[in-house]
């Protein structure tokens, strides 16, 4: 049981999609019932473990993320008794952002119509491509009208905050089939759109197609035209860019995915699930077998747990908040961390901002645009190689 406080924020993993995407390396399992009943059983005994067999009033919800995996491969009533668990354990905030992920193949009216009742209000579609070509390079199970009447059905339910996932940088993919891509998803008006470049993760089927020559790799100028295309497009329809690969309609921006951004605190259940509480990181078990035995013998199904180091708190709340389009708000820093970031790092944000890859706004510290294109190699320059705190 947690011992003072709970963080704001939950995440809830459901690990099981109806075929594995071949460019995937998440936790998931192919979907069947009695494991998704198995499952459910387990989420259940960790949610009581963690904050006792009644509800938790100590700090309530404000965000709720429910993600996989894909959830909705799981029935309406199976989703329902997971949302109504978690109702009757911890209290939602009057103002709560309550998401969850779909996939277009995996819902219709009646399944939408059930979550939005349910109290769920934010739906996050993994649209991912608009061209069946596209979508069957990278192994979705859906098509995209299948995603465009998922959106008219959410809509139907009552889903006001829409955000759709989509992936460039895929073989084969072009730049105008991506612009195109872009142009359809905004017809649709989402309220908030995710853009990822592709992963070749090791091990899946699309890294092996690309490593044997069978696909082709999308080359680098390619990939950031695709990405200068995304934020044109989408700032053109209302969607601001607030973080290097997510765009929303003003006050739309993702509260939960905020929350680690400011490298805040945080509650994971399910298997795989990260949390970050009390200064100390830790995931579950990721098999399902192993998350279930570890909560049949009564402990908490946590595979490893690490301390926070003051370094590395301070490392990941500079690089966390670069990715943020704002930026870093330094003051914000100093209050957390006692010291200033210039006296942490001295000389380091001048050379840089000497550089042009960041700048200074106000209370701010934030990349251009030309440090976005290389945003890691910037944030890895705050890498704490020496022990900052002695600065
Ligand atoms: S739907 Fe998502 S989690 Fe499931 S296999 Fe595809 S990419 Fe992975």
């Amino acid at each position: 049981m947690l011992e003072n406080s709970l963080p704001a924020a939950l995440y809830i993993h459901i690990p099981f999609c109806v075929r594995k995407c071949r460019y995937c390396d998440f936790v998931s399992y192919p979907y069947n019932e009695s494991n998704a009943r198995l499952y459910i059983t387990g989420l259940r005994r960790e949610i009581e473990l963690r904050v006792g067999g009644k509800l938790d009033k100590r700090w309530p919800l404000s965000t709720v993320f429910i993600g996989g995996g894909t959830p909705t491969c799981l029935s309406t009533a199976m989703l329902l008794e997971i949302i109504n668990f978690i109702k009757g354990h911890f209290i939602l905030s009057s103002g709560v952002e309550f998401t969850i992920e779909a996939n277009p193949g995996t819902v219709d009216a009646d399944k939408l119509s059930a979550l939005r009742r349910a109290g769920v209000n934010r739906l996050s579609l993994g649209a991912q491509a608009c061209t069946e070509a596209t979508l069957g390079i990278l192994g979705r199970i859906h098509t995209h009208a299948q995603t465009v009447a998922a959106v008219r059905q959410a809509r139907e339910a009552g889903f006001e905050n829409v955000n759709m996932d989509l992936i460039f940088e895929v073989p084969g993919q072009t730049l105008t089939e991506w612009q195109c891509c872009l142009e359809q998803v905004v017809a649709l008006q989402p309220e908030h759109v995710s853009a990822y470049g592709l992963q070749l993760e090791e091990g899946t089927p699309l890294k092996e197609q690309v490593d044997s020559g069978l696909l082709q790799p999308c080359v680098e100028e390619d990939g950031l035209a695709m990405y200068r295309a995304a934020a044109e497009i989408l700032k053109t329809a209302g969607l601001e860019q607030y973080e290097i690969s997510n765009f929303a309609r003003s006050g739309r921006q993702c509260c939960h995915n905020l929350v680690y951004w400011h490298n805040e605190e945080y509650l994971g259940l399910g298997p795989a699930a990260h949390s970050r509480l009390g200064g100390v990181r830790m995931s579950n078990e990721a098999n399902l077998i192993d998350y279930m035995t570890r909560l049949n013998t009564g402990a908490l199904p946590v595979a490893w747990s690490e301390d926070i180091t003051p370094e590395n708190d301070i490392f990941e709340t500079i690089f966390l908040g670069l990715r943020m389009i704002c930026g870093l708000d330094l003051e914000r820093f100093r209050q957390r961390f006692g010291r200033p970031l210039s006296q942490m790092y001295p000389g380091l944000t001048e050379s840089l901002v000497n550089k042009g890859l960041l700048e200074r706004r106000g209370n701010h510290l934030r990349l251009t645009q030309r440090g976005l294109m290389v945003a890691n190699e910037v944030m890895c320059e705050f890498t704490p190689t020496v022990n900052i705190l002695d600065k």
